[in-house]
């Protein structure tokens, strides 16, 4: 399939976004803190042309789903709510969007913690704005595309995933201060690359356990009388609170100052560790690991060639990164032999073997 079978045209323009993964800085974006995420090479392309009635029409390939919005008044649920919540939240923004046939086709693997979501919101942004010639910049779309996902797809995030997809590259690491969206393109640590791999586990409780650690961060905040918990620096500060708040504010504090250490120039094997003390600080003071998890990063630690790993995303579930040597891709393979024969059914994400054979 592809546009012209399904709109019995060919498509005006078109435009792409990547996936992310994000190395460090997890659960600090919704407290205000910092983030260190970098592109993937699968990315979300959307296709778009002028729809010939008053209706928008959606065709995703990977779902094989067509959706047609026969009333705007209705928000529509599924793959078609993040396209419908993008037109929607331009037009809030002031911009006149006629009826559009928009095509989508990703390589990005979909809930498996690589924000094929905001690949999907940033790339129908991109679109509409080449095709209506929009004088919206990078940073306003992943503004809008978090206004999407949130107000149409329901999903209360942060603006990590959106601001990666719309501003990374897969050559450097973004360190994003989501408080103040300052940013800046940092090189990876000196021959160095990621490795990705999903777990096989579900993220089954990720929504609950999200929300409950979110508002577990407010009340935090508000007991020691800061904005967010970005305002603290000293984790000795969160000492004075009861558990498990006390926990959960040393994460955030320590991994925001883990973040800032990034920054200041690190070596391969410093950036592993820090990693490494990630995950330890998700697993014990924030209590978002399961026992797959631990397994697979408890694996990539001990294998030659692996700086650091950690679970990477919300957690309960989904994937790990590790930051490896250059050239050592038998690394992947060899990590998800021993996961598997734990009794798991792992999947090596990033790199993606079929993408790069093909390439
Ligand atoms: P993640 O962003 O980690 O992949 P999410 O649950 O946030 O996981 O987003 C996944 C959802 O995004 C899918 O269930 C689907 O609704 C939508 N989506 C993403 N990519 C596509 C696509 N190529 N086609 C249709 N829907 C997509
Ligand atoms: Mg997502």
């Amino acid at each position: 399939m592809n546009f012209q079978h399904i709109f019995g045209k060919l498509s005006e323009i078109q435009a792409s976004a990547p996936g992310r993964v994000n190395l460090l800085g997890e659960h600090t974006d919704y407290n205000d803190g910092f983030v260190l995420p970098t592109a993937i090479p699968q990315h979300t392309t959307v296709q778009l042309s002028f729809s010939d009635d008053a209706q928008h029409h959606f065709y995703s390939e990977n779902l094989q789903e067509r959706v047609s919005i026969l009333d705007i008044h209705h928000t529509p649920s599924g793959f078609a709510s993040y396209v419908f919540g993008c037109i929607e939240v331009l037009k809030q923004a002031g911009y006149t969007i006629p009826s559009l046939n928009v095509y989508v086709q990703s390589s990005v693997p979909m809930g498996s913690g690589l924000s094929s979501s905001a690949a999907l919101e940033v790339a129908t942004l991109r679109a509409i704005r080449q095709l209506l010639h929009l004088p919206i910049d990078d940073v306003e779309i992943a503004q809008l595309a978090q206004q999407a996902e949130i107000h149409y797809a329901g999903v209360q995030c942060g603006i990590m995933d959106q601001m990666a997809s719309s501003l990374a590259d897969t050559q450097h690491i973004l360190f994003l201060d989501t408080r103040t969206l300052e940013r800046r393109v940092l090189p990876f640590p000196n021959k160095t690359t990621i490795l990705v791999i999903d777990s096989g586990v579900p993220r089954t409780l990720a929504t609950s356990g999200y929300n409950q650690r979110r508002a577990e961060c407010q009340e935090a905040a508000q007991f020691l009388g800061v904005k967010a918990l970005r305002d603290i620096n000293d984790a000795k500060v969160t000492e004075t609170l009861p558990e498990p708040l006390n926990r959960r504010a040393r994460h955030v504090v320590t991994e925001n100052n883990r973040v800032l250490e990034v920054l200041q120039g690190v070596t391969p094997k410093r950036f592993g560790e820090l990693m490494n003390a990630s995950h330890t600080s998700l697993r014990d003071d924030y209590e978002v690991s399961v026992p797959a998890l631990d397994t697979l990063v408890q694996i990539l630690q001990k294998t030659a060639g692996v700086f650091g790993a950690r679970l990477t995303g919300a957690g309960f579930g989904g994937a790990c990164v590790a930051l490896v040597a250059l050239g050592e891709e038998k690394t992947a393979t060899q990590v998800l032999e021993q996961y598997n024969d734990a009794g798991y059914t792992g999947q090596i994400l990033v790199p993606d073997f079929e993408v790069n054979h093909a390439a």
